[in-house]
């Protein structure tokens, strides 16, 4: 490609709101042009650099033996009616209206559809195991759309949807798709690591998300130092927390206890002399429902931190958002003094799994300034209980003895399985070995494919710019003239690049000067570029390696068998 007709319109600033590395270079680079809030399009290069991530997974996706198709992103909204997500998705959710006030939905991911597709044409478990997927566009509007291609509103997805006729039969093809996702990373050159996770509102039960380590991850993750373990922070696990110091013994008692409501678990502590492991701490949140909201309140050790995850999975609740002291007390908690001994058996609380039969506790009276010392967690129903707590550094590993820290990830993949609970709602069924009409048994798969465009910079690039391996690259070489009106450089340059694969070199032949030819090859990142200057009067060239902005004077007759063997 000749850069002097190449579109690649690159600025020396970024816009203020970019302050990712790749939403950076994206932008400057022109690889991508912001249209809206979340909205983008790819320009020439970040289409090449797209097509060619969407290649990788596609090639994997097929030798996996799944097959592609493609739905549309504007969806029938009776499909999410029937699947019962249609009022509980969310605002993410873009609802319209056509001209004839049909509704419709723009697509977030395409389960429904494609239940459709296979209902009551797969009929037999002959017809079974099927596995469809598609690499297209996702509407989700994001609360807050940012850093770029990292998280959009309009993006591409590979999403794909296997069919099965038995739990067995469905981990079979999980199983199949872990391995197919970790080539498809590996052969993109990046360090991820496989993390159980949480389902989130897709539901269903068993799911794992592929990382990419990077500092400027949105997601934590936690790792162990000594076995495989990594779980998303979402859904971690620990070994039980114990502590060494020695517990408040005491009997169960009322105790006047006068402290202010802001900061309370730190003034209990210091008033009992206790560590805060032995106090029980509330954490009260306003829980939105489709036609209801509640109070509820959230029991955990004082020295433990509520994961919002998991307290919403917890009380099934669509969104949790902070509640007002008016709001507490009104819902008959005690602001800064509320406990679980005493509520009503009608009371909206949970208490963490880990204070199940722990003795020795201190709790709020739910009443203000009194607190309950000698405090023992005998007398609640099991469904009170669930795993509540956030998982912190130094915690203990679930699987093994090691240490756990907590680490940034970027989510590249989502696996899930699914099991029945969408074929079930939108009765799509399969006669199975017996003759027994069954919801077919379901898994998911989805690859953020634009994201990734982003994640290959955040993984590799330096303060000038991006740094892509060859696997993505738009082009391999830039053979840079250093000077567009010396015949003896052009000729050179033109001849060599004439000979040289034209899809994967770019000859930077635009009227410029050339350290704004040589900037603009450190912003984009070709892995090579040659100089064709001054010293090729005296018979050699210059070749860079991006990565290292390392230089190698080479004799400029040897140089095309050199570069022949770089770009194979
Ligand atoms: P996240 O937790 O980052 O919001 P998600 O869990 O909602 O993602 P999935 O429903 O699992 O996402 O979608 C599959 C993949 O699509 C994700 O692993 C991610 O790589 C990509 N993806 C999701 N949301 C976005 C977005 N807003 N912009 C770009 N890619 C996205
Ligand atoms: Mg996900």
């Amino acid at each position: 490609m000749r850069f002097s007709k190449l579109y690649a319109p690159t600025t020396k600033d970024a816009p203020k709101d970019a302050t990712l590395p790749s939403h950076k270079f994206l932008l400057r680079g022109g690889f991508i042009k912001q249209s809206g809030s979340g909205l983008y399009s790819f320009l020439p290069l970040g289409k090449i650099v797209l097509d060619k991530i969407r290649d990788i997974v596609k090639q994997e996706m097929d030798n996996s033996g799944a097959q592609e198709i493609q739905m549309g992103i504007v969806t029938n909204a009776e499909l999410w009616k029937q699947s019962g997500r249609y009022d509980v998705f969310g605002k993410e959710l873009c609802r319209l209206k056509d001209r004839k006030n049909n509704e419709f939905v723009l697509g977030p991911t395409h389960e429904e559809v494609v239940v459709d597709i296979v209902k009551n044409i797969i009929t037999s478990y002959k017809q079974l195991p099927l596995h469809l997927y598609q690499i297209t566009t996702k509407f989700r509007d994001e609360a807050r759309p940012r850093f770029g291609l990292l998280r959009g509103r309009e993006f591409i997805m590979k999403d794909g949807y296997s069919f099965h006729d038995s739990e067995e039969s469905l981990k079979n093809e999980f199983d199949l798709m872990e391995k197919t996702y970790r080539k498809i990373f590996v052969e993109l050159g990046l360090d991820f690591r496989v993390v159980d996770a949480d389902s989130g509102a897709i539901g269903g039960s068993g799911s794992k998300e592929f990382m990419v380590l990077a500092n400027n991850g949105e997601d934590d993750i936690v790792v162990c130092d000594s076995c495989k373990y990594a779980a998303n922070i979402e859904a971690a696990k620990r070994a039980k927390k114990t502590t060494d110091i020695e517990p408040p013994e005491a009997d169960f008692a009322k105790f006047h206890t006068p402290t202010p409501v802001k900061d309370s678990i730190k003034h209990i502590a210091e008033f009992f002399k206790v560590d805060e492991f032995y106090i029980i701490k509330s954490v009260i949140k306003k829980a939105i429902y489709k036609d209801e909201e509640k109070i509820i309140s959230f029991f955990i050790r004082g020295c433990d931190t509520l994961q919002e995850t998991k307290a919403l999975n917890a009380c099934g609740a669509l969104e949790l958002v902070d509640a007002s002291e008016d709001e507490v007390s009104q819902a008959g908690f005690n602001p800064g003094f509320c406990g679980p001994i005493g509520l009503e058996d009608d009371a909206e609380f949970y208490i963490d799994s880990e204070l199940k039969e722990e003795k020795n506790l201190i709790c709020g009276a739910n009443e203000k300034n009194y607190h309950f010392i000698g405090v023992s967690m005998f007398n609640f129903k099991d469904s009170r209980y669930k795993d509540l707590i956030q998982v912190k550094a130094d915690d203990i590993c679930p699987d093994c003895k090691g240490k756990l820290s907590v680490t940034k990830g970027i989510e590249v993949g989502h696996i899930f399985q699914l099991g029945q609970k969408y074929a079930a709602a939108m009765n799509a069924k399969f006669l199975d070995r017996n003759g027994k009409a069954q919801p077919f048994y379901m898994g998911c798969y989805g690859i953020g494919v634009s994201r990734l465009v982003a994640v290959m910079i955040e993984a590799s690039h330096d303060e000038k710019g991006c740094i892509w391996n060859r696997q993505t690259a738009p082009y391999l070489l830039d053979i840079i003239v250093s000077n567009i009106k010396d015949e003896e450089q052009n000729n050179f340059a033109n001849k060599l690049y004439e000979k040289l694969d034209k899809k994967r070199v770019l000859i930077d032949d635009r009227k410029e000067r050339f350290g704004f030819k040589m900037s603009d090859f450190e912003l984009l990142g070709f892995p090579y570029a040659l100089i064709v200057g001054k010293s090729l009067k005296d018979g050699f060239v210059e070749l860079i390696d991006r990565k290292t902005l390392e230089k190698q004077k080479l004799k400029k007759d040897e140089i095309f068998d050199i570069l022949q063997g770089l770009l194979s």
